[in-house]
């Protein structure tokens, strides 16, 4: 088995699994958490196999800027670009990382709290 048919969110990017897909694009992927945490709880996935924000290397470094361009046009069409919203990207065990594949939380819909830990 090829590491992208062990990865849950290669396998969603590779249309193997289904999700609630809001945007594609080249590079990155984007759909819904399936256990939202907020109204709007979304993931912003590149299709590359990135196993974490740590490894990521300097030549993939605009697939953040890629992923957040995505994060905020999508918060914008969910309307919660005024009232506001949240990015996150766990990394490792002690960053409450548990998808092995690189990926960005958009939080919205609801007061947040201000306590990140
Ligand atoms: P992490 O804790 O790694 O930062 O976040 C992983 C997120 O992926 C979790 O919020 C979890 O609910 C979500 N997730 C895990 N497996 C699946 C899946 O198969 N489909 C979808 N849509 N979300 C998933
Ligand atoms: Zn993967």
């Amino acid at each position: 088995m090829s590491e992208r048919d062990e990865c849950i969110f290669c396998r969603i990017a590779d249309g193997k699994v289904k999700s609630d897909l809001l945007h594609q694009d080249s590079e990155v992927i984007a759909f819904r958490d399936i256990n939202p945490l907020a109204p709007l709880h979304l993931l912003i996935v590149p299709r590359k196999h990135i196993p974490s924000l740590v490894e990521l290397e300097a030549e993939d470094s605009s697939l953040i800027g890629a992923m957040v361009n995505v994060a905020n046009w999508l918060a914008k069409d969910a309307g919660v670009a005024e009232k506001g919203y949240r990015l996150v990207i766990n990394c490792g065990p002690e960053g409450g990382q548990g998808v092995p594949h690189l990926h960005m939380h958009l939080l919205g819909g609801r007061q947040l709290g201000s306590k990140l830990g």
